[in-house]
C-alpha cells in the first residue's frame, strides 16, 4: 500500500489514484533567472523519488515541472522585484522580453543539466510559463466572470475574501513556524481590500504581454494553475513543492483554481523541508548558497549530494556541511565498489531481471520502506544490511540494488560509463542536447529539428534510443 503525509489534511494517507493504475503529478519548478542551488535541487530530488516510487509501484505517471520564466516576483506574493528583471539587471542586460527569453534560456538549460547530474528524470512535460499566457487568460476571465477578481492601479487582484475556504493547507500546517513569516513579508497595498489578496496580472507599462486588462504579467501563482490543469486536468493526484510554498503559493493556486472550476485541484499535497546552512535557510537573499558546482569545486559528486539527501526523510530539515557531504560521499564510493565488485550479471543489461530475479524478501521490505511516505533512509540502510548479508549470493545481490537503485536513482550501473561518455561531449553541444530535449518533451517538434540542425552544423550527430539521445561527433 502507497501512502503519503498529506499537507491538505495533515494525515498520512493511502494513495488512491483518481484513474486506477496512473498517477498525474505537478511539481512547481524553477524561477530561472539565476543558477539553482542545491537547496531548490532537494525539492526535485525529492518529487523524483516521488515519481520513482509510483513507477515501482506499477503506476503510469504523467509528471509534470513547470520553468517559471515570467512573473514571479522577489517575495512569494506581490511585493518586491520581478525576479527576471532583476536578473537582467545584475547581468547588465536591457530590459526587453527578447533579453528576458535569453536569460531564461540560459539558466534552463542549465537547470536541465542540474537534474542530469543529480540523476533525476525529465518530467513527461515541462511547459515554460511564457507559452501559456493564453491559458493564464482564459483562467482569470472566468474568475472575473465569477466576480472572484476586482482591479487596482497596478494589476488584476484575486479577492481571497470570497473563498470561504481560502488558505486551505496553512489551517491544517502542523507549526506555525512553517508559514517562516510568508504573510507578514507582504508589504501592505492600501488599494488590496484584504492583505492577503495577490495579484493574477501585474501591470507594466514598459515590458510585457497584452492581456484584456492591459499589458503586463500573469502572476506567478496563475501560471502554475494553469499549466497544472492544462497537462493534468482540472483535478489531478498530487501536487509538491517546498514548504516555503504552503502559506502563500499553494494556498493560492488552491483559491484561483478551485473559485473558477468549482473542483478540487489536487488531492495530495506533499512538501519538502529545506536545507539550512547556520541555522538559516539556503536562499538566493541571504547569499548563502550553493551551487551544485561549488560543491563540484569543492570534490564533492552531485549523486553524493543526492546519497547525503536520501540519509534523511523529505519532510526533515537538514542543516548542510561540507564534513557531512564528505563523509556521504565515503559511503557512497564504498557502496558503488562494492556493487561493482559482485561483478558484471553474465546475460547483462534488460535480461538481468528475467534472468536473476532479485532477492524477494528484500525487494518486499524495500517496498514497504518507500511506499510508507518514501522513507528513503530505511530503503538506505537496508541496502547495507544486503551487501553484508552473506546468505545471498553475488548474482542476486547485484540484482536487487539495481532493483532498489530504480528508485534510490545513484546509478550504480551507469555512473561511470556517462560521465566519461559527457566529458568527451563540448558543453555547448550538451547545452543543446538538453534545450532539444525540453521541446520534445513539449512536443514542439520544429524547435527540436532546428536544434538537431544546429548540432550537426557544430559537427555532432544525435541519435534518439529508448533510453534518451545520444550523441557523436561526425
Ligand atoms: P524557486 O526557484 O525559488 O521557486 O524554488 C524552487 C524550489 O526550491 C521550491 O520548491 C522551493 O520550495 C525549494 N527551495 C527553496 N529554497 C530551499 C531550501 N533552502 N531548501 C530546500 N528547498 C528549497
Ligand atoms: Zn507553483
Amino acid at each position: 500500500m502507497l501512502q503519503f503525509q498529506n499537507t491538505l489534511t495533515g494525515k498520512k494517507e493511502e494513495f488512491k489514484p483518481i484513474k486506477t493504475g496512473a498517477v498525474g503529478m505537478y511539481h512547481c519548478g524553477p524561477t530561472v533567472y539565476d543558477y539553482a542551488h542545491i537547496g531548490n535541487l532537494r525539492a526535485y530530488v525529492f518529487a523524483d523519488i516521488l515519481r520513482r516510487v509510483c513507477e515501482l509501484a506499477d503506476l503510469k505517471v504523467t509528471q509534470v515541472i513547470n520553468i517559471t520564466d515570467f512573473g514571479h516576483l522577489s517575495d512569494d506574493a506581490d511585493a518586491g522585484e520581478d525576479k527576471m528583471t532583476k536578473g537582467l539587471k545584475r547581468e547588465g542586460k536591457p530590459l526587453t522580453l527578447e533579453a528576458m527569453r535569453e536569460l531564461a534560456d540560459k539558466y534552463t538549460k542549465a537547470y536541465v543539466e542540474n537534474l542530469k547530474q543529480m540523476n533525476i528524470k525529465l518530467p513527461t512535460v515541462m511547459p515554460l510559463a511564457s507559452e501559456h499566457i493564453k491559458e493564464d487568460v482564459e483562467l482569470i476571465k472566468t474568475l472575473e466572470e465569477k466576480g472572484f477578481v476586482y482591479k487596482t492601479s497596478d494589476g488584476l487582484y484575486f479577492d481571497t475574501s470570497k473563498d470561504a475556504n481560502y488558505g486551505a493547507l496553512s489551517k491544517k500546517m502542523v507549526t506555525a513556524r512553517e508559514a517562516e513569516g510568508a504573510q507578514t513579508r507582504i508589504g501592505a497595498n492600501l488599494e488590496k481590500r484584504n492583505q492577503r489578496d495577490f495579484a493574477v496580472w501585474k501591470f507594466n507599462q514598459n515590458i510585457g504581454f497584452q492581456s484584456p486588462w492591459g499589458q503586463g504579467f500573469p502572476g506567478w501563482h496563475i501560471e502554475c494553475s494553469a499549466m497544472s490543469m492544462k497537462y493534468l486536468g482540472n483535478t489531478f493526484d498530487i501536487h509538491t513543492g517546498g514548504i516555503d510554498h504552503i502559506p502563500v503559493h499553494h494556498n493560492n493556486e488552491i483559491a484561483q483554481s478551485e473559485c473558477a472550476t468549482g473542483q478540487p485541484l489536487a488531492h495530495y499535497w506533499i512538501h519538502s523541508a529545506h536545507i539550512i546552512i547556520n541555522s538559516e535557510k539556503m536562499s538566493k537573499s541571504l547569499g548563502n548558497i550553493f551551487t551544485l558546482q561549488t560543491l563540484i569545486d569543492q570534490g564533492i559528486e552531485p549523486l553524493a549530494y543526492r546519497y547525503w539527501l536520501l540519509g534523511a526523510h523529505y519532510s526533515t530539515q537538514m542543516n548542510l556541511t561540507i564534513d557531512s557531504l564528505k563523509a556521504a560521499q565515503t559511503g557512497y564510493k564504498k557502496l558503488l565498489n562494492i556493487f561493482a565488485e559482485l561483478g558484471e550479471n553474465p546475460k547483462g543489461g534488460e535480461n538481468i531481471k528475467d534472468e536473476n530475479k532479485p532477492d524477494e524478501k528484500y525487494l518486499n521490505k524495500f517496498k514497504e520502506f518507500v511506499f510508507d511516505d518514501l522513507d528513503t533512509p530505511k530503503g538506505l540502510a537496508l541496502i547495507w544490511d544486503l551487501t553484508k548479508d552473506t546468505t545471498v549470493d553475488d548474482a542476486t545481490k547485484r540484482t536487487t540494488m539495481l532493483a532498489f537503485d530504480s528508485v534510490l536513482g545513484l546509478d550504480f550501473e551507469n555512473f561511470t560509463k556517462t560521465k566519461q561518455n559527457q566529458q568527451e561531449i563540448p558543453r555547448n553541444i550538451i547545452d543543446l542536447m538538453n534545450l532539444r530535449e525540453i521541446a520534445r518533451k513539449n512536443k514542439d517538434w520544429r524547435r527540436s529539428d532546428e536544434l538537431r540542425d544546429e548540432i550537426f552544423k557544430l559537427g555532432y550527430q544525435i541519435k534518439d534510443t529508448e533510453q534518451g539521445p545520444s550523441v557523436k561527433k561526425i
